[in-house]
């Protein structure tokens, strides 16, 4: 009896201990589960053109993990809407690491009127460097370039479309990449069309790897001046909307995941 009691206060013992070792088990997942999050990305919106009827915002997310800054700019020229929703798609992808800079809509009272520019505005992608008390199109690219300098960007995106395919009518950039001098820029290139053409059948509207941007360009002025990768990516408007922003956006997010500040 004595044996049968010791018995069980014993087995009691090893199930109580084992319970509290459980219970420690317990304890440690959930002060893991308590460790503080990294900290989420941080965005900052700062106004171009202030207080101005050509007021845009420039969206700046930053990863508490260091790294690379890129730019993605779109809505330069107002008839070409597919390179602003394509740059604003940017506006939702979770950064791993570094910054990225976001001015989906540039050229906002352009957009609005539908039109390349208007004529008290200028042409923004001939307007770089740009000045701080210009024209419109000079202030507006004098603010995205100190925006380029403050962030030390390492790579810029622009995004626009042309009337045509470059590969049926070579006067228009429609369906192309334009990448700078710089040999970085012109393999990202080659990358970059052979990876979206993958998904077009149709010959003529496969995209080219043209030569640099424009002279007065964001591109070009990113590339030729600040030195770092830079591109110009043109979709066409034969193309439906819909095809527009995808083919945009699967280029440019191609090029911005090469930097590895996002997933691709
Ligand atoms: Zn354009």
């Amino acid at each position: 009896m004595i044996k049968k009691c010791l018995y069980i206060t014993l087995l009691l013992l090893v199930l109580i201990l084992s319970g509290c070792a459980n219970g420690t088990k317990k304890t440690a997942v959930t002060a893991e589960k308590t460790l503080p999050e990294p900290v989420p990305q941080k965005v900052t919106t700062v106004q171009l053109m202030k207080d101005t009827p050509y007021a845009t915002p420039a969206f700046i997310y930053e990863s508490a993990n260091p790294g690379p800054a890129v730019m993605v700019v779109g809505g330069v020229h107002g008839n070409e809407p597919a390179g602003a929703q394509a740059a604003k798609k940017f506006c939702d992808v979770k950064l791993i690491k570094g910054t990225l800079i976001v001015i989906p809509r540039a050229n906002e009272t352009a957009l609005q009127a539908n039109i390349r520019t208007l004529p008290e505005v200028g042409d923004l992608n001939r307007a770089y460097p740009g000045k701080a008390s210009g024209t419109p199109s000079q202030q507006l690219t004098y603010g995205i370039v100190q925006l380029m300098k403050q962030y030390k960007v390492a790579m810029v995106l622009d995004l626009h479309e042309g009337y045509a395919f470059n590969a049926e009518n070579q006067k228009s950039l429609g369906e192309s990449i334009l990448p700078g001098k710089d040999d970085v820029s012109s393999l990202l290139a080659m990358d970059a069309m052979e990876y979206v053409n993958k998904d077009i059948t149709e010959d003529k509207k496969k995209f080219n790897v043209l030569a640099n941007p424009i002279a007065g360009s964001t591109a070009y002025y990113a590339n030729t001046i600040l030195k770092v990768p830079a591109f110009t990516i043109e979709t066409s408007d034969k193309q439906p909307i819909e095809d527009r922003v995808k083919y945009s956006f699967t280029i440019a997010k191609f090029l911005v995941a090469s930097t590895g500040i996002i997933a691709k």
